[in-house]
C-alpha cells in the first residue's frame, strides 16, 4: 500500500515552467496530500480487550461491511442493514447458516460518517473470548479480511479524516498512564497541534510563492527590501516553533515519567519511604541491614507527575556476592536516572558509606531526604549541604518521616520546581510529546536559521526558497505529508489490534 506522497520543490519548478507560477495563484503551489492508493477490501477485528468481559465489540469496515454483516446478522424485525439509515442501532442474532452464535446489538455507520470514513458495522456481543473470536471467525468466513494492528486508524489517516499527528495521538490516548498524557493526547487529537503547524506552513508557503513569483516576473514584483521583511517573518515563525520545541522536554517527562532512583545506606528507610509514597506495602521492610537485595521498580503518580521509581539495594561496601550485584546495579541506575532520591537516616551520624554515596551523586539532580525526622536528629541539613556543596546540579535537602508520613508534600513541590519550573500547566497549551515531531521541529527550525543566514550573507533569493521548502516539508512530516510508506507502516504497526 502506498501512503501519502507529496511533490517537493521539483513540483514548483514544474509549475513555473508551465507558466503557472504567479504570486497570488497559491493553489498552483499548494502541495497537497498527493495520491493515496487505498485498500478497498473490507476488514474486521475485535476492537475490545483480549480477556473475558461484559461485552466485546467486533468492528467491520470497508465497502462491503454492510453486505458482510447482512450475511450473518438477523435483525429482530427481519429488515436488512442495507435498508437501514446510518447511525442506527439494531438488535438481533449472529448466525452461521442455521446456527445461532450470539445475541447481539449492531451499530451501523455509513460512509463517510465513521471512524475510517468507510461503511462501518460494529457488533456488540457477549464478552466471552470464545464467543467473540467465533463471531470474528464468522465475519471473516462471510467475506471480511482480518485487519492489521492499527488498520482502522490508518484508513482514517489515508482517507484524510485525520492527519498523522492525530493518528499518533489516538495511540497515545490508549497508552496514557496519567492525566497529563490523556489531556495532551486528546488535545492533539482535536487538531490543535495540526492547526498551529498548518498555519506556520501556510506562512512559509506564502513566502516561497512570493519569491518564486518575483523571480519569474521581476518587472512587476520587486524584491527590494524583501530580505529584511523575510528576516522578520522567519524570526517570528522560529519563535513559534521554538515554543513548541521547548514544550517537548516537559512533555516527555510528563508523559513517560521521571526516571528516579532511590539510594541510601541499608536501614535509612528507603523501602519504608517508597511504601509511604505508594501507599501500600510493596517493598520488603525489615530492620536487618541489606534486605533489599535487588532493585524494585514502581510507577507512582504524584499530583500529575509520573515517577518511574527504582529502589536500589543499600549502597555500602559488602562482601556478600548477591548484595554486591545489587549495589553495582544501583550505581548503574544512578548514572541513567533523571533524579536521585538519597535517603539518609537523620537519627544516625554520617559515615564513610555516606561519603561514598555523596561522591557518586555529585553530578546528578538530587533530593536528599533526611528521614526519621520523628527521632532525635544526628545529621542535619547543614551538614549535608556542606558535604554536597559542589554539586553542579540542583540539590534539595528535606526533612521527612516515612513512619509519620510527614514532609511528602514538600517533596512533591520540590520535584515540580526541579523539573517543571514550578506549576505544571496541563490545560490548553500544546505540548510536544512525540520524538518524531520533535525531530521534525528541530529540522524546520534549522531550515529557517539557514534562511536567516542566507539573508545575512546577502545570498541570492532562490537560496531562501530552498531552505524555506526544507522547513515546510519537515513540518509536513508531522502531519503525514512527504513521509515514506515504511514510516507510516511502522507507526501503525505499534497500534493495538482493532484500533
Ligand atoms: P531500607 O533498608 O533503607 O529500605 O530501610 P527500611 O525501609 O527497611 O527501614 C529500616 C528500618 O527503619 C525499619 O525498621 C523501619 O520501620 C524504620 N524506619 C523507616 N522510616 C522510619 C521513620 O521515618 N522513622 C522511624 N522512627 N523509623 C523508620
Amino acid at each position: 500500500m502506498s501512503a501519502v506522497k507529496t511533490a517537493s520543490i521539483g513540483r514548483i519548478t514544474e509549475n513555473k515552467q508551465n507558466g503557472n507560477c504567479l504570486f497570488g495563484q497559491l493553489p498552483f503551489f499548494f502541495i497537497g496530500k498527493g495520491f493515496c492508493e487505498m485498500k478497498t477490501e473490507t476488514i474486521a477485528a475485535i476492537a475490545t480487550g483480549m480477556t473475558n468481559s461484559g461485552i466485546s465489540v467486533i468492528r467491520i469496515s470497508g465497502k462491503e461491511a454492510i453486505l458482510v454483516a447482512d450475511r450473518i446478522f438477523h435483525a429482530k424485525g427481519g429488515r436488512k442493514l442495507a435498508e437501514e439509515k446510518t447511525h442506527t442501532i439494531h438488535y438481533g442474532t449472529i448466525c452461521d447458516g442455521d446456527e445461532v452464535i450470539d445475541e447481539v446489538i449492531v451499530l451501523l455507520m455509513r460512509a463517510p460518517r465513521s471512524y475510517t470514513t468507510e461503511d462501518t458495522v460494529e457488533i456488540d456481543c457477549h464478552g466471552g473470548m470464545y464467543v467473540t473470536k467465533k463471531i470474528l471467525e464468522t465475519v471473516i468466513k462471510y467475506g471480511a479480511s482480518p485487519a492489521q494492528p492499527g488498520e482502522f486508524t490508518k484508513r482514517a489517516f489515508l482517507n484524510g479524516r485525520i492527519d498523522l499527528s492525530q493518528a499518533e495521538s489516538v495511540m497515545d490516548l490508549i497508552q496514557a498512564k496519567n492525566e497529563f498524557a490523556r489531556k495532551s493526547s486528546i488535545c492533539q487529537l482535536s487538531g490543535i497541534l495540526s492547526r498551529e503547524i498548518k498555519n506556520i506552513r501556510e506562512a512559509i508557503l506564502h513566502e516561497i510563492a512570493f519569491i518564486e513569483s518575483a523571480l519569474d516576473d521581476p518587472e512587476h514584483i520587486s524584491l527590494e527590501d524583501y530580505p529584511q521583511k523575510l528576516h522578520n517573518i522567519v524570526d517570528n515563525l522560529s519563535i513559534r516553533l521554538d515554543k513548541l520545541l521547548a514544550s517537548s522536554d516537559n512533555g516527555k517527562l510528563l508523559k513517560e515519567g521521571i526516571s528516579t532512583v532511590i539510594v541510601g545506606k541499608p536501614n535509612a528507610g528507603k523501602s519504608s519511604l517508597l511504601n509511604t509514597i505508594l501507599g501500600e506495602e510493596r517493598a520488603i521492610v525489615t530492620d536487618i541491614a541489606g534486605t533489599t537485595r535487588d532493585v524494585l521498580e514502581e510507577q507512582i503518580q504524584l499530583d500529575g507527575i509520573l515517577l518511574n521509581i527504582i529502589d536500589t539495594a543499600g549502597i555500602r561496601k559488602t562482601e556478600d556476592i548477591v548484595e554486591k550485584i545489587g549495589v553495582d546495579k544501583a550505581k548503574q541506575y544512578v548514572d541513567k536516572a533523571d533524579l536521585v532520591i538519597y535517603v539518609v537516616d537523620s537519627s544516625t551520624a554520617l559515615d564513610e558509606n555516606d561519603e561514598e554515596i555523596m561522591e557518586l551523586l555529585r553530578e546528578h539532580k538530587v533530593i536528599v531526604l533526611l528521614n526519621k525526622s520523628d527521632l532525635e536528629t544526628l545529621t542535619t541539613e547543614r551538614e549535608i549541604r556542606l558535604r554536597m556543596g559542589d554539586n553542579k546540579q540542583f540539590c534539595a535537602v528535606l526533612s521527612v518521616s516515612a513512619k509519620c508520613r510527614t514532609g511528602i508534600e514538600d517533596f512533591v513541590k520540590t520535584i515540580q520546581k526541579m523539573f517543571f519550573q514550578g506549576e505544571i500547566n496541563m490545560n490548553e497549551e500544546i505540548t510536544i510529546t512525540n520524538i518524531r515531531h520533535k525531530t521534525a521541529l528541530q529540522e524546520a527550525i534549522s531550515g529557517l536559521k539557514l534562511v536567516e543566514q542566507s539573508i545575512c550573507d546577502r545570498m541570492p533569493e532562490d537560496f531562501y526558497s530552498i531552505d524555506l521548502m526544507h522547513a515546510y516539508e519537515s513540518l509536513g512530516s508531522i502531519l503525514g505529508e512527504s513521509v515514506e510508506d515504511d514510516l507510516v507502516n511502522e507507526i501503525f504497526s505499534k497500534f493495538c489490534m482493532g484500533k
